[in-house]
């Protein structure tokens, strides 16, 4: 069974802000998307801008629902979901941004800011031992777990997006979805996220909806890569299907 399934999700947002959505002028930012993810599988997302896969990435996490269709994790809609059973769907599906500066308070500390999803899941890691799991995901995402006080300026824009996964994988999701995980960063380390989050899949037997523009790096890391036109899944396969012809 796969672990996310959508079925015929459309969201259409009005043309301009301040403009409700009448019966023709709304943007159909995705327009009837059918997609589903294994457990433990890559599936690549490609696609022009504007054609939809940030939203697709924000429907998937749960932060907006979607006009029309389904999101299911594990079977179940994650938008009739409520209480602890929507807590558990926040904690499994787990967002990494592109340009991992702007989603780091700059206040905080490389510890406080790996340790803050413990403040809203505490189950995960009680506050004696939080200090220990803390270093230890540091280690696993590559930095130094003895600069933990350190603020997130003193890092460079690979090691911030690391800081960025360490958040991602702290309560222990089944599901990541990658808006573009390295497009903010320098080409000279890309690749090394890219490796990074491949090991993590293999060690932690994580989903990911993987969303780039660089092929290279779709092809590296994605079972199946879902080219989107339109708001739609133009086309699905593994990468060899969709792009061996050219
Ligand atoms: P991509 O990530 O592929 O560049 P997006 O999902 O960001 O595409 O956008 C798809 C379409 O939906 C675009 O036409 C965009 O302008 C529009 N759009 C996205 N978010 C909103 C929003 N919050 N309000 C109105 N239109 C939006
Ligand atoms: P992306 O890098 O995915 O193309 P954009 O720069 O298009 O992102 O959009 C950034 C933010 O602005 C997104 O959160 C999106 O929802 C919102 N947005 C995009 N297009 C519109 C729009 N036409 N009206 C209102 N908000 C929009």
């Amino acid at each position: 069974a796969p672990l996310m399934e959508l079925r015929g999700v459309k969201q259409h947002y009005p043309v301009h802000r301040h403009l409700p959505i009448g019966p023709r002028n709304f943007v159909k930012a995705l327009d009837g998307v059918d997609l589903s993810v294994a457990p433990a599988q890559t599936v690549g997302v490609i696609g022009e801008s504007g054609c939809g896969k940030s939203t697709l990435a924000r429907v998937m996490s749960g932060l907006e629902k979607p006009t029309e269709g389904k999101v299911l994790f594990r079977g179940e809609d994650i938008n009739g979901l409520k209480g602890d059973e929507r807590r558990e769907m926040r904690r499994n599906i787990q967002l990494i941004f592109q340009d991992p500066y702007s989603s780091l308070n700059p206040r905080m500390t490389v510890q406080e800011l790996v340790g803050e999803p413990f403040e809203i899941h505490p189950e995960v890691a009680p506050k004696p031992g939080r200090k220990a799991k803390i270093k230890e995901l540091l280690e696993m995402v590559g930095l130094n777990p003895d600069h933990g006080d350190r603020y997130p300026h003193n890092f460079s824009g690979g090691q911030q997006q690391r800081i960025g996964i360490a958040r991602g994988i702290a309560l222990n999701p089944q599901m990541l979805i990658c808006d573009e995980p390295v497009s903010a960063l320098d080409v000279s380390v890309r690749a090394q996220v890219v490796n990074l989050l491949d090991d993590l899949q293999k060690e932690l037997g994580l989903s990911y909806l993987f969303i780039a523009h660089d092929l290279q790096i779709v092809r590296h890391i994605s079972d199946r890569v879902a080219t989107m036109y339109l708001g739609r899944v133009a086309e699905l396969g593994g990468y060899a299907d969709v792009y061996d012809a050219t």
